[in-house]
């Protein structure tokens, strides 16, 4: 693994595009940039093509001997199966509109970043292939042959796109490069190229249920820790249950939140607020992964993941389903789950047992997302809350890319800081809701050996902390995703080290009064709450 660059290194970006034309530009793999190769042994247990020892930076790849039919005819299929797909394909006017608004080409100014020179990557195979004016005028046409340099391109670009869809808000023609960048990768694995930081998970989540691949008995004893946790903060017993059937609620969410800081603290606030609201739910130790890296895989491998959650909502027997804090689960429950998995008719129309309110957008999905569940609680006056408990913090909140842009969670996640916390700051309009810039490692890119990417791809995001921390001191960025909890802190540690980070949920239960509990005097991390410092002192020197 390389050494990244420092921070004052990498800031210096240079805009200026390379003297060759892109087609007679090669690609360069460089260290830091690209993630590891896909290890055989988890593409076996998926049954995916092609698996092999591979090295991105060896010259030969092992591709399959007749790798280009294979790159033809799955375009070919994908071109007849996604009619989206055959537009974007053809209706780019390459206006330039996009060009400046994918946050890894303003980190890192390499030209194939902008967002229609990486549609242009599989765009201009196309054209050789499927158009007539690709076919006979070739280059002066954007055509250009499918070439092994070209499936290294493809393979290093398309695993620098986090499918955001930040340059679809901006596209006239709504071209939406997160699913180019799909198929892209879709075909790539046809012939065995993945990145192993995607297809471990995959193969973990297929065998065991989760990213991790975490034993049921694991992922028990883990909540089971966060129990004895809430238990020395508040003086109460929480009683979460594991495969209950017959639960009204069956509770899903990224296993990131269970196994890594900060988002176990957002964990112990589900805990927290169900204990409180005596929700009759339960947790699946076989449905613990509300995440899907399968989507970063191909369509077919996300719908095989996907498919848990229905299987196990149907096998308890639960009413309905909710859903935690998470970006690309989302994504995937909101706009294909239904369609892939659904229809789920066994499953009630959800219903909040506490305020009675009617989720009318998941008629379809059965499914809630707790930050609309949470908001509704407060709404109705369902919740004792002491916002003062997190005065100490000033906060500002990071639209994750799914939530925001694929379900219009703009004013939901607002609602609910605003009502826990006295200390809530915006960052600048272009940077936040519809626009806002991604975290730079979604997408299966959260590994460490493309440190650089990851840094480079979250500069427009750290800049607008950077802002805020500057302008009204804020210490803390919120989310509602547990990619961003996982890869936030090193971001924020690289470029603004003054600022945390936390899920929303972590914030509610800082606030949340609990009927019976002790008085308390540190924060869900055991930090002193404001005024209780000295408390907290005395309590050490005990
Ligand atoms: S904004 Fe849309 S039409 Fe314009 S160059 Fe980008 S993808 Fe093409
Ligand atoms: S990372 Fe986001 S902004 Fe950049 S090309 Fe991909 S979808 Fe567009």
């Amino acid at each position: 693994m390389v050494d990244t660059p420092k921070p004052d290194q990498l800031a210096k970006i240079s805009y200026n595009p390379p003297r060759s034309g892109w087609m007679d530009t090669p690609v360069e793999i460089r260290d830091g940039i690209y993630c590891y190769g896909g290890k055989p042994q988890n593409l076996e247990i998926v049954d995916f093509p092609n698996p092999r020892e591979w090295k991105p930076t060896e010259k030969d790849w092992k591709l399959p001997k007749e790798w280009k039919e294979i790159v033809y005819e799955g375009l070919r299929e994908r071109l007849d199966k996604h009619r989206s797909l055959r537009l974007f394909m053809d209706i780019c006017v390459r206006c330039g509109a996009c060009a400046d608004k994918c946050h890894f080409f303003i980190g890192s100014g390499d030209p194939k970043n902008m967002p229609v020179l990486r549609a242009e990557l599989l765009r201009s195979v196309y054209r050789k292939n499927f158009t007539a004016a690709g076919k006979i005028l070739g280059k002066v046409a954007g055509a250009r042959e499918l070439t092994e340099d070209v499936i290294k391109e493809w393979w290093y670009y398309f695993f620098q796109c986090t499918e955001c869809r930040r340059c679809s808000v901006f596209c006239p023609y709504g071209i939406d490069q997160a699913e180019i960048t799909i198929i892209g990768r879709e075909l790539l694995n046809l012939l065995g190229l993945n990145t192993d930081w995607i297809s471990a998970p995959v193969a973990n989540c297929y065998r065991v249920g989760n990213h991790l691949g975490i034993q049921p008995h694991a992922f028990k004893d883990m909540i089971d820790f966060f129990v004895d946790e809430i238990e020395t903060l508040t003086g109460i017993k929480v009683e979460p249950t594991f495969n209950r059937k017959g639960a009204e609620i069956l509770f899903v969410t990224p296993s990131g939140d269970v196994f890594a800081d900060p988002g176990t603290y957002t964990c112990m606030g589900y805990l927290m607020l169900f204990h409180q609201l005596g929700l009759d739910y339960t947790w699946s130790t076989y449905a613990s992964e509300g995440g899907n890296f399968g989507y970063f895989t191909s369509l077919e491998m996300g719908k095989r993941l996907n498919a848990k959650i229905y299987n196990e909502a149907k096998r308890l027997g639960v009413k309905w389903v909710l859903g935690g804090e998470c970006g690309h689960m989302w994504r995937v429950v909101q706009q294909y789950m239904d369609t892939w998995n659904g229809p789920a008719d066994f499953l009630e129309q959800p219903v909040s047992p506490i305020t009675g309110t009617r989720f009318e957008n998941t008629k379809s999905t059965k499914m809630v997302h707790i930050i609309e569940f949470t908001a509704d609680l407060i709404k109705n006056g369902k919740l004792k809350l002491d916002k003062s408990r997190n005065d100490h913090l000033k906060v500002t909140f990071h639209d994750s890319c799914n939530p925001a842009r694929a379900m219009g969670f703009f004013e939901e996640p607002r609602y609910v800081i605003n009502n826990v916390c006295n200390y809530f700051y915006e960052m600048p309009p272009n940077t936040i809701k519809e626009q806002t810039f991604c975290c730079g490692s979604g997408s299966g890119l959260n590994a460490g050996e493309n440190m650089e990417l990851r840094m480079r791809g979250g500069f427009p995001r750290a800049n607008a902390v950077r802002y805020v921390h500057e302008k009204y001191g804020v210490n803390m960025l919120a989310n509602i995703c547990a990619i961003d909890r996982a890869v936030f802190p090193t971001l924020m540690q690289y470029w603004v080290p003054e600022v945390d980070v936390t899920g929303v949920h972590e914030l509610v239960a800082n606030a949340m009064v609990m009927d019976g509990e002790i008085e308390r005097t540190t924060d869900l991390r055991g930090e002193p709450l404001p005024g209780m410092e000295e408390a907290t002192e005395d309590d050490e020197d005990v």
